[in-house]
């Protein structure tokens, strides 16, 4: 598809690349950190983490990265969601979805068949890198006026309560 403006269509979840949901970025500058599998889970940030001797100084979090393939009612293509439409989606930081899968087998596949077949009416723009070659997401907006996000009905799946 051809999106030289940004373009909202309505459109069906067909399935969620379940492997790969997140990824870390330093908590400070927001830059993408390389999982690093000998210093623990992820290398410092380059340019935020100035002093050697404190490895700690600069903290990680992680960002909502999923990509997925919806359907209009003429096309199927694959798009990419970043944190802040993920949300919608997820109902929860990156973080909390993390620690949550962590706890609780299946998480990930679960997230897939919960959100798949979901219709969302959502914007979507070109790659703002060049080099990219997926649609983003800019905002997403579920259709369905029961729709719950994943983790209300992951915690209900999993009889979990939810931290107040
Ligand atoms: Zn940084």
């Amino acid at each position: 598809m051809e999106v030289d403006k940004p373009a909202t269509l309505v459109c069906t979840v067909l399935a969620i690349n379940s492997t790969d949901l997140c990824y870390r970025v330093c908590s400070i500058c927001e830059r993408t950190l390389a999982d690093n599998p000998i210093n623990g889970p992820s290398s410092p940030c380059k340019f935020c983490n100035f002093n050697a001797f404190n490895p700690g100084s600069s903290g990680s979090k992680r960002l909502f990265r999923v990509l997925m393939s919806i359907a209009t009612d003429t096309k199927v293509f694959t798009v990419i969601c970043f944190d802040r439409a993920a949300r919608v989606l997820f109902g929860c930081s990156a973080d909390e979805f993390f620690d949550f899968a962590k706890l609780h087998p299946f998480v990930a596949d679960n997230v897939g068949k919960i959100l798949e077949g979901e219709m969302f009416r959502m914007t979507l723009a070109k790659p703002k890198n060049g080099n990219a070659q997926h649609l983003r997401v800019v905002s997403v907006f579920p259709l369905r006026s029961v729709f719950q996000p994943a983790i209300e009905t992951l915690r209900e799946l999993y009889n979990v309560r939810a931290e107040s």
